[in-house]
């Protein structure tokens, strides 16, 4: 039986596994096809295969993946890039830009949260982060151990969630951008979970067209905590914009009660899996 999931974290960015112990999970869940798509970094791919003898590939292909952090009309938008050449100009060059942005983005966000009274942050997050990319979940997470809130949901819900104080899209890079640099990767633009971010339909007819436009090739049909009838939904997007239809989790931690490593709404049957183009 085969079996994809074609987003997920490590501790490389807001994930808790090593890439180790996520293919591990992986293969006990009977994944048979796992993409690691870290936000803006290919650390675990390169750690992995450093360290080529220390995962089974004969169990599990591992499909080499990113997710980038871009912008479309002053919203933060997540583009998968699936089957990308790891150690190309495009992603080595995309890698560096992003890893920059973070940096900057988490001594802003620190400056804003100052402003409202807060110490500063951007150590503790930085050393939350350790060798991977800081991001928010760090943020929340370091706010949580120093009793700032109660809890990282809180810390996004009245921080660092979209239209909040900490919610900063306007450094990322604008969608067309970094379609572009996937595909000069050899990859497979993908636009993450899409039902996830909050507007209109007519507004997200525009944000298909104009990725459909830059060059992205697929949209997540399935992902993981997907209410039912999205999966429809975004099936008849794709017949629309002839997307390919992509399925992952966005598995972070195994804590995460709600998004479990390989779980995801079935696939509807009219959808063009994204690994014909592969
Ligand atoms: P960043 O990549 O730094 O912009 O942070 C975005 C990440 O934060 C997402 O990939 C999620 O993993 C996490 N996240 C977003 N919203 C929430 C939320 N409401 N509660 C907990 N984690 C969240
Ligand atoms: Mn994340
Ligand atoms: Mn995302
Ligand atoms: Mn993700």
């Amino acid at each position: 039986m085969i079996k994809y999931d074609l987003h997920s974290h490590t501790k490389y960015s807001d994930g808790s596994l090593s890439a180790q112990a996520l293919i591990a999970l992986a293969i006990e869940r009977g994944i048979t096809h796992l993409a690691i798509t870290d936000h803006d970094t290919v650390q675990a791919h390169l750690q992995l295969t450093e360290n080529n003898k220390s995962y089974a590939t004969e169990k599990i292909n591992i499909i080499k993946g990113i997710e980038l952090s871009s912008q479309w009309n002053n919203m933060g938008v997540h583009i998968v890039g699936l089957n990308i050449d790891i150690h190309s100009t495009a992603i080595t060059a995309a890698v560096k830009h992003q890893t920059q942005l973070r940096i900057e983005r988490v001594k802003t966000i620190a400056k804003k949260l100052l402003q409202r009274g807060f110490p500063d942050i951007t150590q503790g997050a930085m050393i939350l982060a350790g060798d991977g990319q800081v991001g928010r979940p760090h943020i929340a997470q370091h706010m949580v151990d120093e009793g700032l809130v109660s809890s990282v949901g809180q810390a996004f819900n009245k921080y660092l969630g979209a239209g909040k104080v900490g919610d900063i899209s306007s450094v990322w890079p604008d969608l067309e951008c970094v379609v572009e640099w996937i595909n000069a990767a050899g990859g497979v633009a993908v636009l993450a979970h899409p039902s996830r971010y909050k507007m209109t339909r007519t507004k997200r007819r525009r944000l298909m067209a104009d990725f459909s436009d830059a060059g992205g090739q697929a949209i997540e049909v399935c992902a993981g905590n997907q209410v039912p009838g999205v999966a429809e939904e975004m099936a008849a997007v794709c017949d629309e914009f002839g997307f390919h239809a992509s399925v992952g989790s966005d598995f972070h931690n195994p804590d995460y009660k709600w998004v479990k490593l390989g779980q995801y709404p079935s696939l509807p049957k009219a959808c063009r899996p994204v690994w014909e183009l592969f």
